[in-house]
Parts: structure tokens; C-alpha cells; sequence
């Protein structure tokens, strides 16, 4: 098995992955797709770090999964130990930025939800959670109006900015240190914007966050 995900920074050094964090239904436009209330508070999972995957990797889509979605997310990248956090704590704790992909088995997942089930397969699989390298966060003063997106084939499919969140990078780890002790290398993909949809063996996707940073990936089936 290979050894731990290192998270890549721009600049060379790397930071071993810790816990990744995902937030659902954290934009007004998506939650309206999936026909789903907005919650009162953040909706929150855990993925297991072995799903990360890089630039240039592949997307695995389990055996007989019909229905792999895409959701592109901002990815805030922990470096400190945080537990009852202030907003200052949390705003100064994000040492970079990612573009994300929180990879999503969409009929396992709406199954678990029809049932009252855990997401942890329909979310967590090997290869559900694409990081692209990691962008000082001093290097982006205005995360909040950087436009991320996400393309297969060429074709745009999801496109927005962090100020259509309904809670900010920083209310979102606030609130998770209320409940988690957070740590340097974990990181917090913090929801999609509308227009998730599916992937299959032979798509080129490719996601960005403005123009700093960039990913690409193939698709396949899981041997
Ligand atoms: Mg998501």
C-alpha cells in the first residue's frame, strides 16, 4: 500500500494529509437541485485520507456504479491545532487553498439517505477525493471572489465563486472545532455549487481555482 497522501504547496514543501473534512449543501443554488431543504447548521462528513488523489491521477468508479457524480469544492487546507476556535483562530489558520472534487456516488448516496444510512461509501471510496496542489493562502487576499470551476470534455460544467457559500471558509471551521479537534495537514472541502452531474470511463476532467491553480484527471472503472 502506498505511504500516506502528502499534500503538494505550490511552493515545493509538502504537508501530510490528515482528516478531510466535506460540508454539504453549502450553496443555496445546489441545494436546489437536489430538491434538499437548507440545513440550519453545516451538514458534515468525513472521507478516509486514503481517497485523496492528485493531479493527473484517475478517477476509479467502483464495480456496477452507474451514477459517479462530480462536485468541484474549495478545499481549505488546515495548519494548526484548532478546538473551540474564533473566527481570528480560524481565519489565520488556512495556509493555502485547493481545488477539490468530492467525487459522489449519486443513487448509493440517495439509497442511504432514503434509508437513514451512513454516506461513508457512497462518498468515501478509493479515489473519491481529488486535491489539487495547494496555493499559499497569502498569495489569494480575496478567496471569497475567486472563481473555481470544473470542466469534462471541455465543456463547463460548474462555475462559481466562495461568496455564494452559505457559510464562509471561516464560520465553517469554527464550527467543525466546536465538535473536532482540527490539525495541521487536515483539510475542509467546504460544498458544490449547482451543476454536478455524471462521469464515465473516458471523460477528461479538468478543475481550476482562478487562475492560480489547476487539475486534471481521467475517469475509469475500477478494476
Ligand atoms: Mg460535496
Amino acid at each position: 500500500m502506498p505511504a500516506g497522501f502528502l499534500l503538494e504547496m505550490l511552493s515545493g514543501q509538502t504537508l501530510p494529509l490528515g482528516t478531510i473534512y466535506c460540508i454539504g449543501r453549502n450553496y443555496a443554488d445546489h441545494a436546489r437541485e437536489m430538491n434538499a431543504e437548507l440545513p440550519s447548521e453545516p451538514v458534515v462528513f468525513l472521507k478516509p485520507p486514503t481517497s485523496a488523489t492528485s493531479d493527473g491521477g484517475t478517477i476509479r468508479i467502483p464495480p456496477n456504479e452507474q451514477n459517479a457524480h462530480h462536485e468541484v469544492e474549495l478545499v481549505a487546507v488546515i495548519g494548526a491545532h484548532l478546538h473551540h476556535a474564533t473566527l481570528d483562530d480560524a481565519h489565520r489558520a488556512v495556509v493555502g487553498y485547493a481545488v477539490g472534487i468530492d467525487v459522489t456516488l449519486r443513487d448509493r448516496q440517495s439509497q442511504a439517505k432514503k434509508h437513514g444510512l451512513p454516506w461513508a461509501l457512497a462518498k468515501g471510496f478509493a479515489t473519491s477525493a481529488p486535491i489539487s496542489p495547494i496555493v499559499p493562502a497569502e498569495a489569494i487576499p480575496t478567496i471569497d471572489e475567486l472563481e473555481f470551476g470544473l470542466e469534462v470534455n471541455g465543456t463547463v460544467r460548474q462555475r462559481a465563486t466562495p461568496r455564494q457559500m452559505i457559510w464562509s471558509v471561516g464560520e465553517l471551521i469554527v464550527f467543525l472545532s466546536q465538535w473536532f479537534i482540527l490539525a495541521p495537514g487536515d483539510v475542509v472541502f467546504t460544498g458544490t455549487p449547482e451543476g454536478v452531474g455524471p462521469l464515465v470511463e473516458g471523460d477528461r476532467v479538468r478543475a481550476w481555482l482562478g487562475d492560480v491553480v489547476e487539475m486534471r484527471l481521467d475517469v475509469a472503472f475500477a478494476s
